[in-house]
């Protein structure tokens, strides 16, 4: 029967991840956002490290957002950050977490996966979640090609092993993840093979969904030095990337050339600088999720004295103090260009 098979094999083979060793609503919340987008693998030291730094809901809700997002910094998706402090505060004004799917919902940042994976795997209720782990195996089990986000849900509920909803939607992901794989599922070893309609040709399910093209922006940014100190600016709230530190600079328009006029007319028009821009020390390549961003890297220096450079947007900071900054990949990146980081 697929339900003692599937839950036979997962007893023996899950991955003995952090969060399923010591469960509680908290750390199955934090590991949740974090394994959005992102490969579990990339996301275990993010998870100890952030767990070292705020062990309760209580450490994260009350913590300055500053440091939320340094321990964040690289793991992309900003927001995640910043709604996942929210909701801790939520939960603690709330005096705890919500046990409902409904409850759970209310909380910023929480969709129905995660509502449902917090639901089921920590207080046991019987609500199904779908990821892309989920999908995918649900629509070679039955054939379903293009299968639609209100098909899968509905599947997912319909399969539900009752009473151990929790074990149950785990093992889906962990064989979505291991076995039954986007390209060269190992079905020749899947417990659940039996039964299985796609399994003759399982890379057909869940078919082919179209993509947007991702447009090619560009980019001027400043390395300006003064006594091993570089210049950051902290980019605006609400964005992408809010909040979080980088070199001063601008992403252009199409039209625009990237080049040393460019940035002067940025940083002027943008923080109100006088530079005077030299060199460039080369081009930096990076893709978003839905952008490819090349940022040229000049050197710089101001016209003002730097001291006079007083904004709680602006600071110098020496490389030391990096790790104490919330500083995205792209701005390790660019940093990566300016003489004596790039020493680091
Ligand atoms: S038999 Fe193959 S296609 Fe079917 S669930 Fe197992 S791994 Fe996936």
């Amino acid at each position: 029967m697929r339900e003692t098979a599937l839950l036979a094999w997962y007893a023996e083979a899950h991955r003995r991840l952090p969060w399923r060793t010591e469960v509680s609503a908290y750390r199955t919340l934090v590991s949740e956002l974090m394994c959005q987008q992102t490969r579990v693998e990339t996301v275990l030291p993010y998870f100890e490290r952030f767990m070292d730094a705020f062990p309760t809901v209580e450490a994260l809700a009350d913590a300055p957002t500053e440091a939320v997002l340094t321990r964040w910094a690289g793991l992309g998706y900003y927001s995640r950050a910043r709604n996942l402090q929210r909701a801790a505060q939520a939960v603690v004004a709330g005096g705890g977490f919500p046990r409902t799917v409904a409850g759970l919902r209310a909380l910023p940042g929480v969709g129905p996966y995660t509502a449902g994976a917090i639901a089921s795997i920590v207080f046991g209720a019987d609500e199904p979640v779908v990821d892309g782990n989920v999908e995918r195996v649900l629509s070679r089990w039955y054939a379903q090609e293009l299968p639609t986000v209100r098909w899968s849900w509905e599947r997912a509920r319909a399969v539900l092993a009752p009473g151990r909803a929790g074990e149950w939607n785990q093992a889906l992901m962990e064989l979505g993840a291991r076995v039954c794989t986007p390209r060269a599922p190992r079905c020749g070893g899947c417990p659940v093979a039996t039964g299985c309609l796609g399994r003759d040709s399982p890379e057909r399910y869940p078919g082919v969904k179209l993509k947007k093209a991702v447009p090619r922006r560009r980019a001027v940014a400043a390395c300006v030095l003064d006594d091993g100190r570089v210049l950051l600016v902290r980019r605006p709230e609400g964005g992408r990337l809010g909040g979080l530190w980088e070199l001063p600079g601008a992403e252009l328009d199409d039209h625009v050339q990237p080049d040393a006029n460019a940035l002067v007319a940025a940083l002027r028009a943008r923080l109100g600088l006088a530079a005077v821009v030299g060199a460039p020390l080369g081009t930096v390549a990076h893709t978003f999720s839905h952008l490819h961003l090349d940022t040229t890297v000049f050197a710089a220096s101001l016209q003002s004295k730097p001291g006079s450079v007083a904004s709680d947007a602006l600071r110098w900071v020496h490389p030391a103090q990096a790790d104490d900054l919330p500083l995205s990949t792209l701005a390790r990146k660019t940093l990566g260009v300016c003489p004596g980081w790039a020493a680091r």
